[in-house]
């Protein structure tokens, strides 16, 4: 069996913008950034994430009159 047929598996360590950090062996032999794991992905935690992009929640806000939303803020601080 020739040895060089494979390509070389290394143990990388993948960062989630969520904080969540695993290892995982891979061809790329350095470390990854990814949006999204299987911790905080919908598809797995059956939850929607709450993502804010490019200033959704404000457009929505302005578009429903936002009462939800100074209530949720209020409670938080
Ligand atoms: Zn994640």
């Amino acid at each position: 069996m020739k040895k060089n047929i494979h390509p070389e598996y290394k143990e990388i360590t993948v960062t989630c913008a969520c904080g969540n950090k695993f290892t995982t062996r891979s061809t790329l032999c350095k470390d990854l950034h990814v949006e999204i794991c299987s911790a905080c992905h919908p598809f797995y935690t059956g939850k929607q994430k709450f993502v804010d992009t490019a200033g959704r929640v404000e457009k929505f806000q302005r578009k429903y009159g936002g009462d939800y939303f100074r209530k949720a803020e209020k409670s938080k601080k």
